[in-house]
């Protein structure tokens, strides 16, 4: 396989008529005959964004004028030395050559000097000698740059063999013998079906038992993120988190669980037969998840929970797991080592669930809060687990997902055992593509690159805070979207870091009382807020605009958002997020206020959506919010949806045995008006949030009743908005929509 990434060169004179623009042209053309490609061009222009091509270059060439040049041009050198600098910012491998007509190095300072990897004066040698010097060197470069496994998979695709194993496509070719297939093979391309192989290959290694290739990248990810033990996931952190479990969670175990966690982790709940112990976090009106706080995970208050609980019946069982999220939907994380000093020795394994997190450990601005670090304490019983998904956050395809282990010092992980676990949730034909980009996420983390993605993106999500405070002070007179986060951001965000951490006295985040320093707010997550309700939850009485109606009109205009909420929706800057992105959803939502502000008909900013729902199509913009808005007000939707969720849960059976009912048929189809008090076989988890409400074996007690009741009324009252509900069945009796959730049969 060629890639191609060319050698820059930067040279005011390299279109010049002159002796200095004739050398560096014949220079390039010498590199061009050993292969490699030139760009050559006069200035920086922006150095911060020219620098930037070091991720497509494989060496830069610069030039500086002779001895006088240089003396009468400090700004030169400046500007040298800063390129410089934000190159090496990202990329401390990229080979840097200076080139002058004369000996001019001695007023270089050093600390340009250093950075570079020599000097090329034109007269001293033949172009011809200095091109294979300067192409040996980018050659060393990109021969560095492949990580195991992606390295050794390039160079199986590209080695032509012939195979006889599976997939039957045969490295594509049966795509080409049918219309449709070669449709396929057009879009995907050659070498994404070349490199589509199966586990017969002995040369890329084994992802079931971590050998070859395989283990080399393991271990490098291990290294990069800063772990004892790498797994790399092809099946997302939804299996992750399963393997994790199988490993440590057997029928009957104790495990302490975050209430608001992902229904992967409930799944495992079902599947291991473990009787979970809740720890409840808090909320704030605005629908945002907020912290578990630091008091539920005392001890005292997880033996409480031990003790009140009817299916456990030896109250001194230690529990095995305990699961939070780590980084909540809206961004919100835990002091890790306050966390490990209560619960280390109490429960066996402490298992953050980073799906959201796997950038904190390039960045020392996320300090303690995530979960796994080499230079932090190590727990002396606890074992680590963090599960990440790669795809969420860093550059993995999707499903791209892995493990992370920290030994304690008195408990190491059992390697055997563990994957015994991990063989039972692994495909036997996994998706080479997904390891390659678990491998490949890793070595774009290295130092010091990672460190600078993840930089920019925190600055990006500061920029775009600045952005729309500014729309707000020069032109939201009447109303604007609030960016909910601290108040005080300062002009260097990173340096003013304490701001993002919760404390007491804040009233911006609306969790009332919380514990010093125990809770942080990721910046790249961002919760825009849209008018009509107060972090109490009390409704503005003039206007509102739900949120799900910004939110498809955003989509109509080309930008698709995270998540949407009542009255918030959020979006995240990811590392592959760009100034042109968020920009774009400023101006966006400027226009959303215009239309709004202008009560535009909904045939007219909304084409699509009207077409579909003739219904609205004359309503006006703002008319259509009014409703809505209105509706949600008499409902007082924003405390029922928080209520609900904090409300008591009675367990009435154990998730495993309530949930087995399915396989038996022991169930019955409920109709929402009769669910108060039964016992509900399946998980039922509402849109918005996506936050599971109620677990297989609880009770439907009247408040959860009362919003799936609102919910039907809301769909039938405006249909083109439904929230969706999972585990919510409908079906049409009479031309009437009637909804059923399965329930424990009760004769
Ligand atoms: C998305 C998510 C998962 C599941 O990850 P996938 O990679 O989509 O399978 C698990 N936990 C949390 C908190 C998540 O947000």
């Amino acid at each position: 396989m060629k890639f191609n990434f060319p050698i820059v060169i930067i040279d005011e004179d390299f279109r010049s008529d002159n002796s200095s623009g004739y050398g560096i042209r014949v220079l390039a053309e010498c590199i061009e005959k050993e292969g490699y490609d030139i760009i050559g061009v006069t200035s920086y222009v922006d150095l911060t964004s020219f620098a930037q091509q070091q991720s497509r270059a494989s060496a830069f060439i610069l030039a500086i004028d002779d001895e006088e040049f240089i003396e009468e041009n400090p700004e030169a050198l400046k500007k040298l030395g800063l390129f410089v600098e934000e190159i090496r910012y990202r990329n401390d491998e990229i080979p840097i050559f200076l080139h002058g007509e004369t000996r001019t190095s001695r007023h270089i300072p050093n600390s340009i000097l250093k950075e570079l990897n020599g000097f090329i004066h034109m007269s001293e040698d033949t172009p011809e000698f200095v091109a294979k010097h300067i192409v040996r060197e980018a050659k060393v470069y990109l021969d560095s740059l492949a990580p195991p496994f992606f390295r050794a998979l390039t160079h199986y695709a590209s080695d032509g063999s012939y195979s006889w194993h599976c997939p039957g496509h045969s490295g594509g070719v049966a795509f080409l013998k049918s219309p449709v297939g070669q449709m396929f093979h057009q879009f995907f391309g050659e070498n994404m079906l070349r490199a589509d192989v199966c586990n017969a290959v002995e040369e890329l290694g084994q992802l079931l038992d971590h050998t070859g290739p395989v283990e080399a990248s393991e271990k490098n990810a291990a290294r990069i993120y800063r772990s004892d033990h790498c797994y790399f996931v092809t099946n997302g952190t939804s299996t992750s988190n399963k393997m994790v479990w199988n490993y440590n969670v057997a029928p009957g175990d104790v495990v302490v669980v975050d209430r608001n966690c992902h229904k992967s982790v409930l799944h495992s709940i079902i599947m291991t037969g473990a009787i979970p112990i809740f720890l409840m976090p808090t909320r704030n009106h605005f629908g945002i998840i907020g912290p578990i706080p630091k008091e539920e995970f005392s001890w005292d208050r997880i033996k409480e929970k031990i003790n009140e609980n009817p299916f456990i019946t030896d109250k001194n069982v230690k529990p095995r797991v305990l699961t939070i999220t780590q980084s909540t939907y809206d961004g919100v994380l835990y002091n890790v080592e306050d966390i490990k000093e209560m619960l280390d020795g109490k429960i066996d394994t402490l298992h953050f669930d980073e799906a959201w997190l796997p950038h904190a450990a390039f960045h020392e601005f996320y300090g303690d809060f995530h979960a796994i670090d080499s230079d932090r304490p190590r727990c002396s019983e606890s074992l680590i687990f963090s599960t990440q998904s790669t795809h969420k956050l860093l550059a993995g395809l999707s499903q791209a997902s892995q493990i992370l282990v920290q030994d304690a010092l008195m408990n190491k992980l059992d390697k055997e055992l563990f994957n015994e676990s991990y063989l039972m949730h692994t495909s036997t034909s996994p998706q080479y593509s997904i390891i390659a980009s678990c491998d490949v996420a890793a070595a774009m983390m290295e130092s010091p690159g990672g460190t600078a993605l993840v930089e920019e993106s925190i600055l990006e999500s500061l920029d775009f805070r600045r952005a729309m405070r500014k729309v707000d002070d020069e032109w939201g007179q009447d109303w604007w979207f609030k960016v909910w986060g601290p108040e005080n951001l300062s002009e260097n965000g990173l340096e003013n870091r304490d701001s993002w951490v919760l404390q007491q006295t804040d009233k911006w985040h609306g969790f009332g009382k919380l514990s010093e320093s125990f809770n942080m707010l990721d910046p790249i997550k961002s919760t825009i807020i849209t008018p009509g309700l107060n972090v109490d939850g009390e409704f503005d009485t003039e206007f509102g605009i739900p949120a799900m109606i910004v939110t498809k009109y955003l989509a109509e205009h080309g930008v698709i958002v995270e998540k949407t909420g009542l009255y918030s929706f959020f979006i995240m800057f990811t590392i592959g997020i760009t100034k042109g992105r968020w920009n774009t959803l400023v101006a966006a939502l400027q226009q959303f206020k215009d239309d709004y502000d202008k009560n535009q008909p909904i045939w007219k900013v909304l084409p699509e959506f009207s077409q579909k729902y003739p219904m609205y199509e004359s309503i006006g913009l703002k008319d259509l919010c009014d409703k809505i808005h209105t509706v949600f007000k008499e409902n007082n939707i924003a405390k029922l949806t928080t209520e609900m969720y904090l409300s008591n849960m009675e367990p009435a059976m154990k998730p495993t045995d309530a949930f087995a009912k399915m396989a038996h048929k022991e169930i019955e189809r409920v109709p929402i008006d009769d669910l108060e008090g039964r016992i509900t076989s399946v998980l039922l988890t509402p849109y918005p949030p996506g936050i599971p409400l109620l677990i297989p074996g609880e009770r439907f007690n009247k408040i959860i009743v009362d919003y799936l009741k609102f919910a039907r009324s809301f769909n039938e009252k405006f249909p083109g908005f439904e929230t969706d509900n999972h585990g919510l069945i409908k079906n049409y009796i009479d031309g009437k929509l009637t909804y059923y959730v399965d329930c424990v049969k009760t004769s």
